[in-house]
């Protein structure tokens, strides 16, 4: 497998994680509930950094939210969470910045939105003093530039400057371009205000991943600042998974992107931590880091007419994503662990023996028994009402003895 070359970055530091080149590509987050709300967005923001969300932003969008974030903070150290929160801030940043000082100190980074900090001023004052808090506090700053809210001064000019070329260039063009212009003389500003170069992170978003994979390779070829990559407004499940998917790999294996979000709409009442397994899953797919064992199983077909095996294969996926936790602090390695649940013998043995530990369950008409293959090779069989209890005993004994700190045999089962 061809290694990724990373495109190589400043290191910038947010709270204890780093992020940059020579770090592996940070998992990020946002909460939805109303900031305002400390207990809500303690409880969601510890969802978050449990599932493994590394930073989590939230919106500090009005003054009750800005007095809000150091009880946030302060909460989730009480309750032993190490995760950076990030304040996402739009029109009046620099109000709340200068207006909650205690707020300004208790976040890790301020994200910036260029298109709206300064709308209707000649000047930029107001992303003049938010950089200028930024300078004061130590803090890095995300210059976020995002299409929807793109500088409609910048790119009315350059769709007019383009207008009179003797050939213009197609509007996508001068939209991508436009984003990119925000993006790099946002930041030289900010350079210029007195915000370190390795303090400064960039991101232009869009919706579409034929345009998010433009801006972003023109991006990584002018600058060398870090980058957050995300399609914004990815939308609802299949939809906004595939879509984020394929907008965010090609980059990634290119070795653009130093931290990732994957902005999936929720479900109503649905579970915001989504959005933190699918940017893991991305991640691992590729091979770039590993959270979790991961699960091989076949779609399924004719051969098995029952459910018994996709219960078995989502019962296997619950298991260990509700071991993981622990997991994780006891055995060092175990996300590294491959498992194979087949539903028959045609492809269920020779995909077991790829994987640390496999299973085929019988297919219909098949005798009703479950070879299990262990590192390759046949371990047992498994046959009756238990197969999925007797599972689970045999995939813990693997991982005690071949994460545990003490290796114990693999006993039979
Ligand atoms: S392994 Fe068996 S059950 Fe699964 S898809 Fe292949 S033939 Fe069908």
């Amino acid at each position: 497998m061809a290694e990724i070359q990373r495109r190589k970055t400043p290191t910038v530091k947010i709270g204890h994680v780093r992020m940059g080149w020579e770090v592996p590509v940070v998992v990020q987050s946002m909460t939805n509930t109303d900031t305002a709300d400390v207990e809500g967005t303690i409880e969601q923001v510890a969802a978050l950094a449990l599932a493994g969300s590394e930073l989590v932003r939230v919106t500090v969008n009005n003054e009750d939210a800005a007095a809000a974030v150091p009880h946030i903070v302060e909460g989730l150290e009480k309750r032993g969470l190490r995760v950076p929160i990030v304040g996402d801030f739009h029109y009046n940043g620099h109000i709340l910045l200068k207006k909650y000082p205690a707020t300004a100190r208790a976040l890790a980074k301020y994200r910036i939105n260029p298109g709206n900090v300064s709308i209707g001023r000649r000047d930029d004052d107001n992303f003049r003093i938010m950089v200028e808090c930024a300078v004061e506090n130590r803090k890095p700053v995300r210059i976020g530039v995002n299409w929807g809210s793109l500088d409609q001064a910048l790119l009315t000019r350059m769709m007019d400057e383009n207008s009179k070329r003797p050939e213009p260039m197609p509007a996508r063009e001068v939209m991508i371009e436009a984003m990119i212009a925000s993006a790099l003389n946002s930041a030289a500003a900010a350079e210029h205000y007195g915000l370190g170069h390795d303090m400064i992170i960039l991101s232009a978003k869009v919706s579409g991943v034929r345009d998010l994979l433009d801006v972003y390779s023109k991006l990584a070829e002018r600058c060398d600042y870090a980058l957050h990559l995300g399609l914004t407004e990815a939308g609802m499940g299949s939809k906004g998974l595939i879509a984020s998917t394929a907008g965010l790999a090609p980059l990634l294996l290119a070795g653009i992107g130093d931290t990732i979000r994957v902005s999936l709409t929720p479900k109503p009442g649905g579970d915001r931590t989504e959005e933190v397994q699918a940017a893991q899953q991305i991640l691992q797919s590729l091979s770039i880091r590993s959270f979790m064992p991961q699960v091989t199983s076949c779609p399924g077909c004719g051969r098995t007419t029952s459910t018994y095996f996709q219960e078995l294969a989502e019962q296997i996926q619950s298991y260990l994503r509700t071991s993981m936790p622990e997991w994780r602090k006891k055995y060092a390695g175990v996300e590294d662990l491959k498992l194979a649940v087949m539903g028959c013998v045609v492809n269920g043995p020779g995909e077991s023996k790829h994987a640390n530990l496999g299973i085929s369950l019988p297919g219909t008409f098949e005798e009703p028994k479950a070879p299990v293959y262990v590192d390759g090779k046949l371990y047992t069989t498994l046959r009756g009402d238990t197969i999925v209890a007797e599972f689970k005993q045999i995939l813990d004994r693997y991982v005690e003895s071949h994460y545990g700190k003490k290796s114990v045999e693999l006993i039979g089962a």
